[in-house]
């Protein structure tokens, strides 16, 4: 949007600016904030930056909590939910010291090493990522972290799916369960919500592929967006989470991207499809391959399925990751490929013809990743398939055409399954990561972050007593 700060200034001045607010991004993949005014935003904020306690962003491998975060003006924005005009802008993390330099663990720069490593070692010279996003819209939610907050989230969703109020508006017309994919109007109740969120996107450069209901409950949803370059993405990514969640409250209702918020409903996952192109050509596509994928494609298939376990401790680090990651909702359990099936980690899109649409996807990961560490892995886990010729065949990945979850136990048994817990991802992850530490993209002080990270999360579910239990043991 701006190239420099007199252009930013201007356009303050004419718009009436007020305030300039800067997102940071943590490990976890929350955007941190904070605001200064207009006026107090000069060519030394440029170049110095602004100093903050980095202690709550979770990056402990820094020895002194204090960082600095510059400006990205590039990203800058009008902030379509501050009351008072307000310009907002995404910051790089930068290490104190005389030289200010990038901080090695900043997820942004992370993906930003990852673009750099692809060109450098002529793998590609870029790549294009089409995230899929699929959440549910709820009333309200009431939760207490007591051993009966599972109750209280089913209350909740009962409360959603069968209030008095929405019977009597909707008797004829409502959704039943699992009967919303695709659902049209009158069934589609948040058609009109959906629609807000999706035109602020895209006045918010987030183009939008398209938007429909989900499977799940009445509730679920799903926005796919337009392919778009690593780093961009990941951008994208979170400006796609702030703009929906905020839209959703400003309508009065709420969001989550949890991945198995209901037992017994489809979980939301976030796919997502990958491209990559050399010389402006799509180097996935081969009329003769496998599903049409060239040997690049299916050497970064490999790549990323030897490496699936390691990958799930960044693509699926919730506890709840695990969860949605069950036989029967059309979420993956087994590291294979295939065609069009929808029970393996990577499916080829059947109808994706065209040698420029030609890509796989990557079903595992979910929106409680980070998506600059998320999509940076996965490209990383795919360049190390690439660069070693990693044949998913001869590592026995498939294909399997076939309903992986309806396949006989002993056929079952020679496909290996996805970590089931956070803990084994965890484990996975610290037995394998020099892929991820190829040209000095992650560091192992990072990868030992976001192990300490998701491991102290592990810990904390598994010692408060869970409802469950209750109904197993009490009598015991
Ligand atoms: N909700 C499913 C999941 O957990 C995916 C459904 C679909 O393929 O659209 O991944
Ligand atoms: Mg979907
Ligand atoms: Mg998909």
């Amino acid at each position: 949007m701006f190239s420099n700060l007199e252009e930013l200034k201007e356009f303050c001045r004419k718009q009436e600016i007020r305030l300039i607010d800067f997102k940071v991004v943590d490990l976890a993949g929350r955007w941190h904030h904070l605001t200064i005014p207009m006026e107090r935003f000069t060519e030394k904020t440029m170049k110095n930056g602004i100093g903050f306690d980095g202690s709550s962003y979770g990056f402990l491998s820094v020895e002194k909590s204090d960082m600095v975060f510059k400006p990205d003006i590039r990203t800058a924005f009008v902030d379509p939910f501050s009351e008072i005009p307000t310009l907002t802008m995404i910051g790089d993390i930068y290490t104190l010291g005389e030289k200010r330099a990038r901080f090695e663990g900043d997820p942004r720069y992370i993906a930003e090493k990852t673009e750099r490593y692809m060109k450098e070692s002529g793998i590609a010279d870029y790549s294009l990522l089409g995230p899929e996003f699929e959440f549910y819209i709820l009333d309200h939610i009431s939760f207490k972290t007591t051993p009966q907050h599972v109750e209280v989230l089913m209350d909740a969703q009962q409360a959603e799916w069968n209030t008095d109020k929405k019977d009597k508006q909707n008797l004829g017309y409502k959704v039943l369960n699992h009967k919303g994919y695709h659902a049209d109007l009158p069934y589609d109740s948040s058609f009109h919500l959906r629609n807000k969120m999706v035109l602020a996107l895209e006045k918010h450069g987030v183009p939008v592929k398209y938007h429909h209901s989900e499977n799940g409950g009445p509730g679920q949803v799903e926005i796919e967006v337009s392919f778009g370059p690593l780093r961009e993405m990941a951008d994208r990514t979170m400006m796609l989470k702030y703009i929906v969640k905020n839209t959703a409250i400003a309508n009065g209702k709420t969001i989550t991207f949890m991945p198995k918020p209901f037992y017994g409903e489809a979980g939301s996952g976030m796919h997502v499809h990958m491209q990559l192109f050399k010389n402006k050509e799509p180097i996935f596509y081969d009329e003769k391959g496998y599903s049409g994928l060239s040997n690049i494609a299916l050497y970064a298939i490999g790549g990323i399925l030897k490496h699936a376990a390691a990958l799930m401790a960044i693509t699926n680090p919730s506890t709840n990751s695990y969860k949605r990651l069950v036989p029967g909702y059309e979420a993956p359990v087994s590291i294979c490929y295939a065609t069009a099936n929808r029970s393996s980690v990577i499916r080829i899109p059947g109808y994706a013809i065209q040698p420029e649409e030609k890509r796989f996807e990557f079903r595992p990961s979910d929106a409680t990743c980070n998506p600059y560490l998320a999509y940076s892995a996965l490209l990383m886990a795919a360049f190390d398939g690439i660069k070693n010729k990693i044949d998913p065949v001869d590592e026995g990945f498939g294909p399997y055409d076939v309903n992986v979850y309806a396949l006989s136990e002993a056929e079952k048994a020679k496909i290996k399954g996805l970590p089931k817990s956070l803990e084994e991802a965890a484990d996975a992850l610290e037995q394998d990561h020099q892929f991820l530490l190829e040209g000095g993209v992650f560091s192992k002080g990072m990868i030992y972050d976001q192990l300490r990270r998701i491991r102290a999360d592990a810990v904390q579910v598994s010692i408060i007593p869970h409802p469950l239990e209750y109904k197993m043991y009490y009598d015991l």
